[in-house]
């Protein structure tokens, strides 16, 4: 139903190593249909937040000591990374992680590992309408495409299993700026003509704020601030540190 968000956060706080508290009663909605956009600058916490969401945080001996998650309502707090990604939350770690030595058709083979034939040749072709330089280069090895085009792959590779909310880490992240533009179009499209529920972390602020329909923004592990974009973009001090305005 409408009321229900696609996701919820609920007070999470997050420690590694049984000492480092990286993220301090963080709760954030992200509305089905929508972009919300996670901001703040470096160590802020944003990442965490999304491998807290992701249960990938035992790899790095991270653990939710507090708080829920809730993906349309549903406790997935308890979830296994694979069962997330099966309830159709697929996240776009930072640095983008791709098969190297695969081609680029090979990489989103990988990603539709729960699809069958007919709906994967759909999917692929999906991908490559959203990112049609990445047609010539579908036999190429997914090692030596220029960044934005491997960030490219690495957000077809997640659309690959048809999921409900995708999660993106930094994708802006050592681009040039025209190619960055290409990826955020590409991100607005998926919301606007798919109805792809996004979140959005990023510290290119000016980006993140022209596409989102609402932002939060953190600092030591704790939201400071959130609100539209334009409520964000009259504040003083997001103005100041976040966009570089005066
Ligand atoms: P970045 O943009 O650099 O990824 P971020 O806002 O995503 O920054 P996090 O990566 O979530 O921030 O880091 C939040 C805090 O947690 C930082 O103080 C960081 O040093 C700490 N931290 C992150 N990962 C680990 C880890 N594996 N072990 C211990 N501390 C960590």
């Amino acid at each position: 139903t409408a009321s229900v968000p696609m996701l919820a956060i609920r007070n999470i706080q997050v420690v590694y190593g049984g000492a480092i508290e990286a993220v301090r009663d963080v709760s954030l909605e992200v509305p089905s249909g929508r972009i919300v956009a996670l901001l703040g600058s470096n160590g802020a916490g944003k990442s965490t937040v999304l491998k807290a969401v992701s249960a990938v945080l035992d790899a790095e001996d991270g653990k939710i000591e507090k708080g829920s998650i809730l993906l349309q309502g549903r406790p997935i707090e308890q979830a296994s990374a694979h069962g997330i990604v099966g309830l159709g939350l697929v996240q776009v770690p930072e640095g983008r992680r791709l098969f190297a030595t695969l081609t680029v058709e090979e990489n989103l083979v990988v990603g539709a590992h729960l699809q069958d034939r007919r709906n994967l040749a759909e999917a692929r072709d999906y991908v490559f309408g959203l990112f049609p330089r990445l047609v010539d280069k579908r036999h190429q090895i997914a090692g030596y495409l220029s960044g934005g085009e491997q960030q490219m792959v690495a957000i077809g590779r997640a659309l690959m299993s048809r999921p409900r909310l995708l999660a993106l880490d930094e994708p802006s992240l050592g681009l040039a700026p025209l190619v960055v533009s290409e990826i955020f179009e590409a991100i607005q499209t998926l919301r606007d003509r798919s109805g792809l529920t996004i979140l959005l972390v990023e510290q290119n602020a000016s980006r993140a704020l022209a596409i989102a329909d609402y932002a939060y923004i953190m600092e030591n592990g704790r939201v400071v601030l959130d609100g539209t974009p334009e409520a964000l973009g009259r504040n003083a001090d997001v103005r100041e540190f976040y966009l570089g305005l005066s």
